[in-house]
């Protein structure tokens, strides 16, 4: 198909023309076997340093494949995630909140449960303004709440 083909079918996703690149690059690396199911045996680390030596994957994208994928700890930090974090004290950087998630959670099925509440929370009431709190079913350990008069953790000593 070649990278026109690609970029034509993908033209709606946005910077069309590096994805396409991008995409063709991912599955040459697929058929040549530099890429397949064996990376998930190499354990979490091993295998999200490979991942990250790959052009165009970063650590959200590395840390969706290893949780999502490959089954293994990981914590993708997506912008919904991070900024839900912040707002209840959780900030940071990528490897700050990453870390933070993964020191309390270490099962699989739990650290998925909990990435895809979050994003739920950013998406539906966490919003970048006019976050929806009263709302929330973090409301009651949430700083940012507290610090506009909402009930919190911090208030009940907890
Ligand atoms: S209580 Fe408000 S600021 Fe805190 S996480 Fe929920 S929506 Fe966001």
């Amino acid at each position: 198909m070649g990278v026109d083909g690609v970029e034509d079918l993908i033209r709606v996703a946005g910077l069309a023309r590096q994805r396409a690149e991008r995409i063709i690059g991912l599955a040459r690396m697929f058929i040549e076997g530099r890429l397949g199911d064996w990376i998930c045996r190499l354990g979490v680390e091993e295998a999200r340093r490979l991942l990250l030596s790959i052009k165009g994957v970063g650590e959200k994208t590395a840390d969706l494949v290893l949780l999502m994928y490959c089954r293994l700890p990981a914590f993708p930090i997506d912008t919904h995630i991070r900024r839900v974090s912040s707002r209840i004290s959780i900030g940071g950087s990528y490897s700050t909140i990453r870390r933070s998630f993964l020191e309390v959670l270490n099962d699989v099925e739990e650290l998925i449960a909990v990435h895809v509440k979050l994003i739920s929370i950013g998406r539906l009431f966490c919003k970048p303004k006019r976050p929806r709190c009263s709302e929330c079913p973090l409301r009651e350990c949430c700083s940012y709440a507290a610090e506009r008069g909402g009930d919190s953790c911090s208030k009940k000593g907890g």
